[in-house]
């Protein structure tokens, strides 16, 4: 077994739970790197656990369709199924009755099945249950993320250049989407362009709105590079900013410079988000930060550990998180300022290193 399956099923008991049930996902490539389609044809890698001790020594199967056979698999026991089978059946001969982890993005139409085949076995979700199993990266997955972060900051001092004013949200975003993969992503998750009073809504979906001078523009993007996650937003400006404009950028440019200054090892998560909310109450704009203050990057661009009041658990080495808290005034405009961190031994180290500062664009 790899070190990352021995990691997941030593978790796992640690958890209480008699197993993993992995469908095809971030998980799976995570574990075994088999990138198979998603589809009604059941794939599922059952890690089995609950056994204190050394690891087991049967090997983990993976439980393919047999028209699906993946590449070389030394460390899993690959159980190929031929349409006409039934893989529920095969899969529930193979779990103890009791707790099991199933993948979040496992279809429902598989855990309905199982749950008919496999009557004895309970399921929890894997977020639920081991929110940590990705969390906190090795090396060679903190470079990929910081290739992924360079490749969006190339992106955004491109986009500095382009014309904003008289241009629709959709036409910039296209540009967006463009440069990403100009820079060598294989996959754009979201190109937010919230201009003006759209940017009070954090996740605005881009539209058919003209720029113009005065806006406040808030930018938002990123997806996946060589498989690992870029997400950075920096706010621009349609010409100089009026002073207000000026005073709400200046307190979330504070406040995130606050939150990074506060990352090191053993510190709670929610700590992250103290730091960036107590600044921004402070400058009586509380009730205008309306989300959490970051979320973990890896091989999706949204996933554990949350910077979010209640998470308790502390930060690690290696973990990667997005730091971006904003302001969002309605009907006037939004900031907001998101750039990827990592934990290392003494700080935080950033994976976005464009400028801070009220870009001006023309
Ligand atoms: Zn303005
Ligand atoms: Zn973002
Ligand atoms: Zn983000």
């Amino acid at each position: 077994m790899n070190e990352r399956m021995r990691h997941a099923v030593r978790q796992a008991t640690e958890a209480g739970l008699d197993g993993l049930l992995i469908t095809p996902g971030p998980d799976l490539v995570y574990l075994t790197g088999h990138r198979p389609p998603v589809t009604e044809r059941l794939t599922m890698l059952l890690l089995l656990a609950g056994v204190p001790g050394p690891a087991p020594t049967t090997k983990p199967a993976l439980v393919v369709p047999a028209l699906e056979l993946p590449g070389d698999q030394p460390d899993l026991e690959v159980v190929a199924w031929p349409d006409g089978e039934d893989p529920y059946a095969i899969v529930a001969g193979r779990l103890r009755d009791g707790r099991h982890a199933i993948s979040d993005s496992a279809w429902a139409m598989h855990l309905i099945a199982l749950q008919e085949a496999a009557p004895g076995v309970r399921y929890t979700s894997m977020t639920a249950t081991l929110p940590m199993l990705r969390a906190v990266k090795d090396e060679a997955e903190v470079a990929l993320l910081a290739a992924a972060g360079a490749a969006a900051d190339a992106t955004y001092e491109q986009i500095l250049s382009v014309r904003f004013a008289g241009r629709t949200e959709r036409q910039v975003a296209a540009d967006l989407a463009r440069l990403l993969r100009e820079h060598g992503h294989e996959q754009v998750d979201f190109t937010i362009v919230a201009s003006g009073p759209n940017g009070a809504n954090p996740h605005h979906d881009i539209g058919d709105r003209v720029l113009r001078e005065g806006d406040m523009v808030v930018l938002d993007f990123g997806g996946l590079k060589d498989g690992y996650g870029s997400d950075t937003t920096r706010t621009v400006h349609v010409g100089p900013p009026s002073a207000p404009e000026q005073e709400v950028f200046d307190v979330v440019r504070a406040a995130q410079q606050a939150a990074f200054e506060a990352v090191r090892p053993g510190v709670a998560c929610q700590e992250i988000d103290r730091v960036a909310r107590q600044l921004i109450e402070d400058a009586g704009y509380g009730e205008f930060f309306i989300h959490r203050t970051g979320h973990g990057i890896g091989l999706t661009t949204h996933e554990p550990p949350y910077l979010v009041r209640g998470e308790e658990r502390p930060l690690v080495p290696g973990m990667c998180f997005s730091i971006e808290p904003g302001i969002y005034l309605p009907g006037r405009f939004g900031v907001r300022i998101e750039d990827i961190v990592t934990v290392t031994e003494t700080g935080g180290r950033r994976l976005n290193t464009t400028g801070h500062g009220l870009a001006i664009v023309g």
